[in-house]
């Protein structure tokens, strides 16, 4: 607002263009320029700026509104990972092309590519990535409901500090595994999927914007690293931790056993890890590598959200039940083993990103 208390002229921002995007080419995306000189309101150059509630409140509402939208990217990534995968499921029970490894006989009529036991684990990851970054962010939506609507204020209280560990995860994760689960069906088609005659490349390119937008992913892992695990002493960490073992506990005495005591252990590693770095006495070597931090997280979140629905599946027996099941399977045995690879990585507080100097990149 001007000195005189008065709006300036209407055409304070300035629409400089269009950006063209990668993909999401359906939505407009503008470049604007705010109070750079070609408009001059009260005769001055510049633009009229409102504030809007209290002074210097402005990030704490900034992230009122980003936490909720962080979400709603990480639901869009799993959602755009998901119609990915069920187009190439779709198109691998149809498509013939080559014939099983035992059968060398050029007679034999070619079999569907489903029937490859490749297709079938690209098929299968594509799912384990897909549904099981819907299931984050379902569950982090399940959240927003509950730290206002639980009955006690000890229920709302959980919801709010759970969910404030979980946000840069759920925006992260699926932003990550959602574009690769496209990656994979584009990998399904073959030569087909690199065509603009199927919609897996534009769903890949759609998708590629999400670990940027509302935060890029070194930004979450900067939050998560350097916030959101040490915030009210590490209370978070400890109650998602504490989440998590009350999920593995159900899985005594179901088939699910042995992948929950592998899924106890890496979440007691991840905690250790964390003390680990939080001692080395340097911010600067503690978040070198954050990025690694986030995508362990990740993975070890994810594989209980994957025994969640494991463990829910009983003793049903439709091929909707016994795919769960196997796509459980497939993040605890392909998946969850890589979160050491990068739990050795940050307990013993690596320098090499740190200790390059730009001169040498
Ligand atoms: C299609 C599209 C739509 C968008 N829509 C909107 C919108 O509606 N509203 C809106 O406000 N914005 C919008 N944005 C902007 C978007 O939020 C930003 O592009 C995004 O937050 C990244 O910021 P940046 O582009 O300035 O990249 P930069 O901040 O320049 O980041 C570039 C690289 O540097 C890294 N980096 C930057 N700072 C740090 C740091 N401190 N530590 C470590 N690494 C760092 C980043 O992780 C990234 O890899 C949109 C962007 C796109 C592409």
């Amino acid at each position: 607002m001007r000195d005189d208390g008065s709006l300036g002229e209407r055409n304070d921002v300035v629409l400089t263009g269009l950006n063209h995007k990668m993909g999401y080419r359906g939505t407009t995306n503008t470049l604007l320029t705010f109070g750079e000189g070609a408009h001059t309101p009260g005769g001055r150059a510049g633009a009229v700026g409102f504030l809007v509630g209290e002074e210097h409140r402005g990030l704490t509402y900034m992230f009122h509104m980003m936490n909720e939208a962080r979400i709603g990217v990480g639901a869009g990534a799993a959602a755009l990972g998901y119609t990915g995968y069920l187009h190439a499921l779709e198109y691998a029970r149809t498509r013939t092309q080559g014939r099983p490894p035992t059968d060398r006989d050029p007679g034999t009529p070619p079999v569907r590519i489903v029937e490859h036991t490749d297709v079938r684990r690209m098929l299968l990851a594509a799912k384990s990535y897909a549904e099981g970054g819907l299931a984050l962010a379902l569950y982090c939506a399940r959240l927003v409901d509950e730290e206002l609507t639980a009955g006690s204020s000890t229920d709302r209280a959980r919801a709010h500090l759970l969910l404030e560990v979980l946000t840069p995860i759920a925006k992260s994760w699926p932003s990550q595994w959602g574009p690769v689960a496209d990656d994979l069906a584009i990998q399904v088609l073959g030569g087909a999927g690199y065509t603009r005659d199927h919609p897996v490349e534009q769903f890949y390119r759609d998708n590629r914007l999400n670990p940027i937008h509302e935060g890029t992913a070194g930004i979450q892992g900067l939050d998560l690293l350097g916030r959101k695990v040490v915030m009210e002493g590490g209370a978070g960490l400890a109650l998602l931790a504490e989440t998590i073992t009350a999920t593995t506990a159900r899985a005594a005495g179901t088939e699910w056993v042995g992948l929950a005591a592998d899924l106890d252990a890496t979440v007691a590693r991840l905690g250790a890890v964390t003390a680990t770095l939080w001692s080395a006495g340097d911010p600067a070597v503690t978040l070198a590598n954050a990025t690694a931090y986030l995508e362990a997280a990740g993975h070890v979140v994810v594989a209980w959200l994957w025994l969640e629905q494991a463990l829910a599946t009983g003793a049903q027996t439709s091929d909707f039940h016994q795919g769960k099941r196997a796509a459980a399977r497939y993040f605890h045995r392909y998946e969850l083993p890589k979160v050491h690879t990068q739990l050795d990585l940050l307990e013993s507080l690596d320098r090499t990103v740190l200790d390059t100097p730009e001169t040498w990149l």
